[in-house]
């Protein structure tokens, strides 16, 4: 299996690694023992904050490294970085916000565990592990569009975005999850765990949403997970293509890697690098 040697496999998690509707990941087992066997780093890369993945990787041991916040905060072999913005910075900003604005402003960062969980019908204490973030903040208000405006203007001048999720009006940061995957590969380049050179590096990304796109166009081999529910989006991969997985979630995920895996290990140039 020397050929395996170099590899290293970003997932998203939602949709993805994990069922979208029962967040269960047993259908990817095999492809993950397979993964460990040979020891390939598998890292996270999600929207979740930092403590809810470890939430999940404490229990399960599943991750060699943790990206959180769409790429805005990274924690690998106990080295964190946080290459989205600065956490006074989001603070300062939604300061600035309340101020101009016509209603009450209120954010995940600023609120108690008990008004996060009214806001989003989390239990108390996944509240908690969401409330805990480092360069992102969901902001809870009624705005008009009006406020809105001022918003994103006020979130403008401070160097961040105003996003709107399906719920949550977030403020963050420019950061992209293309961007922290290859910070997190120069990363594991200095803590030796993958090859000094980057042509000796194959980097495989599997994500389902639009937000995974950056990831996945940097990727030597991208895989697109097709979504369990509703149409497949079309993702703009700059001009890269993307292996698309043959059914959704952990089961694709793991149909897919196997696939990868079996290719790299029989013939290593069968999958030319589109680097
Ligand atoms: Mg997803």
């Amino acid at each position: 299996m020397q050929h395996l040697t170099g590899l290293v496999v970003f997932t998203d998690l939602d949709g993805t690694f994990l069922d979208h509707d029962d967040y269960s990941w047993e259908a990817a087992r095999p492809a993950l023992e397979r993964l460990r066997e040979n020891n390939v780093p598998l890292l996270a890369i999600s929207s979740k904050t930092l403590a809810e993945l470890h939430g999940l990787n404490d229990r399960h041991h599943l991750f060699a490294g943790l990206i959180g916040e769409n790429g805005g905060v990274l924690e690998i072999g106990g080295d964190l970085r946080q290459p989205g913005p600065a956490t006074q910075t989001i603070d300062d900003a939604r300061s600035a916000i309340a101020k101009a604005v016509s209603v009450p402003v209120a954010s995940f960062r600023s609120s108690s565990t008990d008004q996060i969980a009214t806001a989003t019908g989390l239990s108390l204490g996944d509240a908690a592990l969401a409330g805990n973030r480092n360069c992102s903040d969901p902001l809870i208000w009624q705005p008009t569009e009006n406020d809105i405006t001022l918003a994103r203007n006020i979130a403008g001048e401070f160097g961040l975005k105003l996003v709107k999720g399906g719920r949550f009006h977030t403020l963050c940061g420019e950061t992209d999850k293309g961007r922290a995957m290859q910070t997190a590969i120069a990363l594991l380049q200095e803590q030796q765990k993958l090859p000094a050179q980057r042509s000796d590096i194959t980097s495989i990304a599997l994500g389902d949403s639009p937000n995974d796109a950056g990831m996945l166009a940097q990727a030597d081999i991208a895989v697109q997970i097709p979504v369990k529910h509703g149409p497949v989006p079309t993702l703009d991969l700059a001009g890269k293509s993307a292996l698309r997985a043959p059914a959704p979630g952990p089961q694709g995920w793991n149909i897919s890697i196997n696939a990868i895996l079996d290719d790299l290990s029989q013939t290593p140039t069968a999958i030319t690098k589109a680097r």
